[in-house]
């Protein structure tokens, strides 16, 4: 081990695949105890009517507070809850979080907001995860309407059959359904003739090209949705100029910096109020 030992170990390199290993089980060790601390958060990004320019209801989006890193992005630790096995936990979590937040915010406002909840391929596995969707919407008192699961093309991509009576199960209860990041994936079209979706939302790669490019995309998936009686949700809009060619296109809702960023519970509750109040003051003569 003469080699290991001298001025190989030092000399800077390690193989890429270590580090990201290492870095993989370092997340993994912390994000399970944050899980078993009670330390995640979800965050909500409003989704607006694209022409009234109103607010209908959220996207719940999970967030890690990390003592020594500050916010990790989901982007690195849900493909590890992934892999490890704690998407299942995690998912069920911010569900539940989720569900009770928004539960509250309609009888405080009195409007019936929707509620986007992201759903890994993983959590639809799971057997029990269409009894667990009805007991949390038994549990805080969100109507199933409100509800809606955002779904990946990968999770339509497996097992049909399984994939089908999982989807029928939570519409059956009343829950709706969506294609997130739509036009990204791989999977067939035909899809949205057998699949009982409600809603496509494009992805944001797309909407960021508009309105110089990106609109032949933004507008097929506009018409599919539409010819499918499918409602369209655009993601990531960033500019005015994007928000207008939407509207004129005829999509249904928004979502995006441009009106709001992810933000958390007690932002929306300031937000919901402050909107409720302004609407209270009557306009002048
Ligand atoms: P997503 O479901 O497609 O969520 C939209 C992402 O785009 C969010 O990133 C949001 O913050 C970001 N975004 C929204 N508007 C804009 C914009 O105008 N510009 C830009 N540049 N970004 C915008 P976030 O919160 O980092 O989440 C990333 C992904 O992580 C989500 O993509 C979703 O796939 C996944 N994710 C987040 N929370 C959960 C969860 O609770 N469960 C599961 N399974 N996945 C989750
Ligand atoms: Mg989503
Ligand atoms: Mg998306
Ligand atoms: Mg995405």
């Amino acid at each position: 081990h003469a080699k290991l030992s001298g001025k190989n170990r030092f000399s800077g390199f390690v193989p890429e695949m270590t580090l990201a290993a290492q870095r993989r089980v370092r997340i993994e060790r912390d994000l399970r105890k944050a899980m078993e601390r009670n330390e995640l958060e979800v965050f909500y990004q409003p989704q607006f009517d694209c022409r009234s320019e109103t607010i209908v209801g959220f996207e719940a989006l999970a967030r890690w507070p990390h003592a020594e890193q500050g916010y990790i992005a989901p982007s690195d630790f849900i493909p590890v809850a992934e892999e490890c096995g704690l998407i299942g936990e995690l998912g069920l979590w911010v569900l539940r979080r989720a569900c009770a937040d928004t539960a509250a915010w309609s009888k405080a406002t009195g409007k019936a907001l929707g509620l986007a909840v992201n759903v890994s391929a993983r959590q639809l596995r799971e057997r029990a995860f269409v009894d667990q969707v009805g007991q949390i919407l038994r549990d805080t008192g969100l109507p199933a309407a409100q509800l809606e699961l955002e779904l990946t093309e990968s999770f339509l991509m497996g097992d049909v059959e399984a994939a089908l009576a999982f989807m029928r199960a939570l519409r059956e209860m009343g829950v709706k359904l969506s294609i997130d990041d739509f036009g990204t994936g791989y999977s067939s079209l035909s899809y949205l003739q057998s699949f009982p979706i409600d809603r496509l939302k494009i992805d944001r790669s797309f909407v960021q090209l508009l309105p110089e490019d990106g609109f032949t995309m933004t507008s097929a998936i506009i018409s599919l949705a539409h010819g499918f009686d499918l409602s369209v949700v655009a993601e990531g809009v960033e500019a005015p100029s994007q928000l207008s060619w939407l509207q004129g296109a005829g999509c249904d809702y928004v979502q995006g910096y441009l009106m709001a960023r992810p933000m958390p519970a007690s932002a929306v509750r300031d937000l919901l109020l402050a909107q409720t109040a302004s609407r209270q003051v009557p306009e002048p003569a």
